[in-house]
């Protein structure tokens, strides 16, 4: 048994693992019967054909992973070598390493302390009044670098605030690449994530709502981002008969396996977002009246799809994120803090740190709940309780 902190323990609760179905050994049975497994297939046109159903509109292009498919989206919305691409700190930091693959520095700004998501004013903050238009571009004054896109990322299910930070982008004549990867059939006002900025990604890693096992999709409005994407990741070939490139691509297409699992897993995308809510809503409930935490809210513009279930642990709960952790994990439920915010990552050390006080203050308290699409009401329970049993109620905080 491990004693990591945040690994499984047998017999325990998990985090999040995917929930598969009939449908998925059908089609994947049907890749092994018709030998079409490879980075060629039917699924793979079908992923990407449903995904853009799904959402409405968009050319949709399948990549290995979303964290691929960020790369090639910051290369199609022209981000060149040298620039800088606007990040949220409180991220996974897959947005900023492909900022780094394309030759690109992030820069990262601060979250709102409602919904935890990309702060607009702190956009605008930086755009105002630590850059400059000089030569037709925008310019960080600190660094002399332009700056050429935002990449708001929607995390944990709840969308960014994105009007205002579009506003920011078309005033300074910035791309906006989406980081959708946790937000697949969240919407904001009425519109599906994924199809507010320029160009958007998607991911189908495994701990994701919809998975291909590992996976990700470009969608964009764009018909000539589309093609120099599948242009791209598809090694960049001129001519697919005699092999002949005229620059450098890679190999990041999905393989008709993966496609296969997607497809299985995106038919049931609604029913798993219901789960998702379902669970949110049942943790929300359960620690309203308990002092000192603090659930994830959702915006009234905002349609959450509740990805991960997470909790702010403040001191009226007579301890903290680390010990509660440490007490769940001794009872055998799975949890995780959210990730170290990116503006502190010795990754980024060498970049200069702009100050991101509300990011720091959530990383801080902030604790990721057992969210699993399968999670069953009794095992629920189990995690509340074991919450409840190691916080402090409301006597016990008032006598102190
Ligand atoms: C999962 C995730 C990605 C992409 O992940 P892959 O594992 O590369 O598919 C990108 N950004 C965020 C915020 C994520 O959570």
């Amino acid at each position: 048994m491990s004693s990591e902190p945040g690994a499984p323990l047998a017999g325990g609760i998990p985090l999040s693992v995917p929930s598969l179905d009939a449908r998925e050994w059908e089609y994947v049975k049907e890749c092994l019967d018709s030998g079409w497994v490879s980075s060629a297939g039917p699924f793979v046109d079908r992923f990407e054909r449903e995904l853009s159903a799904r959402l409405g509109g968009g050319a949709a292009v399948a990549t290995v992973t979303g964290t691929a498919a960020l790369h090639v989206a910051l290369l199609v919305a022209g981000v060149q070598s040298g620039d800088e691409v606007v990040v949220s700190t409180l991220s996974f930091i897959a947005p900023a390493n492909a900022v780094r693959y394309a030759g690109a520095v992030p820069v990262f700004v601060d979250a709102e302390p409602s919904y935890w998501q990309m702060d607009p004013a702190a956009l605008r903050t930086f755009l105002e009044e630590e850059c400059e238009t000089a030569g037709g571009a925008l310019r960080n004054r600190r660094t002399g670098r332009r700056v050429s896109a935002v990449l708001p990322v929607h995390v944990l299910g709840h969308p960014v605030d994105m009007d205002p930070v579009l506003d920011a982008a078309r005033r300074f004549g910035l791309a906006v690449v989406e980081d959708a990867t946790e937000s697949l059939g969240a919407r904001y006002k009425g519109r599906p994530v994924g199809r507010l900025g320029d160009v958007a990604c998607f991911s189908f890693n495994g701990n994701k709502v919809v998975t291909s096992g590992g996976g990700g999709m470009i969608v964009t409005d764009r018909a000539d981002w589309a093609r120099r994407a599948r242009y791209l990741t598809t090694q960049a070939k001129d001519d697919p008969v005699e092999y002949v490139h005229r620059e450098t691509g890679f190999n990041y297409r999905l393989t008709n396996l993966q496609a296969a699992l997607g497809c299985a897993q995106l038919e049931r995308l609604d029913a798993k977002i219901a789960a998702k809510r379902r669970i949110a809503a049942t943790y929300a409930q359960a620690f309203a009246e308990r002092p000192g935490l603090t659930g994830m809210k959702t915006a009234a513009w905002a349609e959450s799809i509740a990805w991960l279930y997470t909790v702010l642990v403040g001191d009226e709960a007579g301890t903290d994120r680390r010990s509660l952790l440490a007490a769940l994990q001794a009872q055998g439920v799975q949890t995780r803090p959210l990730w170290q915010p990116l503006h502190r990552s010795p990754a980024f050390a060498d970049l200069p740190r702009r100050p991101c006080p509300v990011a720091e203050r959530i990383h801080s308290a902030a604790l990721s709940l057992p969210s699993s699409v399968g999670l069953t009401e009794t095992d629920q329970e189990r995690v509340i309780d074991a919450v409840l049993s190691s916080t402090r109620g409301r006597a016990a905080a008032e006598a102190r």
